[in-house]
């Protein structure tokens, strides 16, 4: 069975230059499309992806990096916005790391648009009145 998941690795300082992707992609046959990377101060690296491939490749990919020392999250596959809840409070607009979310220069509203969205929840975690909502498959 094929499936697709966003992850979001945490690579600590010492293995910041390790070619893991490479592997997910050359010994476990997955496909992969960066969302974002950044490396923090304090040097750890923080990579946000999605992976696809065969489920159990993915799931020997995954055990391949949590052996390495790689931190693992995985993410909501689906965010979505409850308009019926939104008091339109742009709070939501201050964390997204994308423009998924932005304000509606016409209408003053906040928009989101799921096309741009990596689903790193941090909307959903200010969003006063739990506008910003996550479905898992
Ligand atoms: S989950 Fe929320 S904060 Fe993260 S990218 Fe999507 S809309 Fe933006
Ligand atoms: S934080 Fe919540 S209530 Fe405020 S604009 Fe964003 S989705 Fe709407």
């Amino acid at each position: 069975m094929a499936i697709c998941r966003r992850v979001v690795l945490r690579f600590p300082k010492n293995l910041v230059e390790k070619p893991f992707v490479y592997h997910l992609v050359k010994d476990y046959n997955l496909q992969f499309n960066i969302l974002k990377a950044q490396v923090t101060p304090s040097e750890e690296g923080i990579m946000s992806l999605e992976l696809k491939g065969q489920k159990d490749n993915y799931n020997k990919g995954i055990e391949f990096l949590t052996k390495a020392g790689v931190t693992i999250e995985q993410l909501g596959q689906n965010i979505s916005k409850n308009e019926e809840r939104c008091t339109q409070c742009g709070l939501c607009l201050s964390v997204c790391p994308t423009p998924a979310l932005a304000l509606d220069q016409k209408t003053r509203q906040v928009s989101f648009n799921s096309n741009h969205c990596i689903a790193c929840e941090m909307c959903v975690k200010v969003c006063p009145v739990k506008a910003m909502e996550v479905k898992f498959d």
